[in-house]
């Protein structure tokens, strides 16, 4: 059985005072036992995010990190400075990263390969174009993406890796994809990852993103494939991010 996890992304959002209004919320309410959640802050925020969690069953991650161990790289922040904070999963390849910040399939590989030497969980983000999806070229562009991370990698570290799938039109806009849309990716991944190893594709989880919302969030956590949901926009309110907690 896979764990259902539901992360937040908060971008560059959020403030300290919303920090600790997370931290009230999810130390009065219970979470259902047989999720995961996690909030994905920006890095000034990690380590008053895992104060204000410490108490509750939420876990804190980063939204990107550098690839390099350390030195004259002013302004990035290692994988082992993001440990130190508190972070336990962070967030590769993101489409904002790959379209605002350059980062190619090789940037992104060598990012999770720094995320796990480190301990960290990296939650790969995979995802199509509005143009690459009526170019009926969704499964290539995601299927690709996939491959560029999981082929480099070893048995060990492929099952230590979150994959989120984010159709970059979805992304921001309030235009979900369908549960059939969705489904039909997260299944094509999941084939794909067999050709790994079958316990592998079995065990791996395949987070959905892009305009998941309390209103929809259900009908998308009920496909088999999708095993929790990568929250951007929805997860800034506290009581919409809750429902959509609950309704994992
Ligand atoms: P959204 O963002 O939920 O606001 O669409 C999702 C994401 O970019 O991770």
């Amino acid at each position: 059985m896979r764990m259902p996890l539901i992360a937040g992304n908060w971008k560059m959002n959020g403030s300290l005072a919303l920090v600790e209004e997370f931290g009230r919320a999810f130390t009065d309410v219970s979470l259902p036992v047989n999720v995961e959640v996690a909030v994905m802050v920006p890095f000034p925020f990690l380590e008053s995010a895992g104060r204000a969690l410490g108490e509750t069953a939420v876990t804190v991650g980063a939204q990107t990190l550098s690839d390099q161990p350390s030195g004259a790289f002013t302004g990035e922040v290692s994988a082992t400075m993001l440990r130190e904070c508190g972070a336990r999963l962070v967030l590769v390849g993101h489409s904002e990263r790959r379209s605002l910040f350059g980062e190619d399939d090789a940037a992104v590989l060598s990012r999770v390969k720094a995320a796990l030497l480190e301990g960290l969980t990296p939650v790969l983000c995979v995802g199509e174009t509005l143009e690459e999806r009526e170019a009926q070229r969704t499964e290539a562009v995601v299927l690709g993406q996939l491959e560029a991370v999981f082929d480099a990698l070893d048995e060990g570290q492929r099952s230590r890796l979150v994959v989120a799938y984010e159709p970059v039109w979805a992304i921001g806009t309030g235009r979900t994809a369908t549960p059939d849309q969705a489904q039909s990716v997260h299944a094509a991944v999941r084939g794909r990852l067999t050709r790994y190893d079958e316990a592998l594709a079995a065990g791996m989880r395949l987070l959905y993103g892009g305009s998941m919302k309390a209103d929809n969030a259900a009908e998308l956590l009920a496909q088999p494939d999708i095993d929790g949901g990568l929250v951007g926009g929805a997860s800034l309110k506290v009581d919409d991010f809750l429902a959509i907690c609950q309704s994992a």
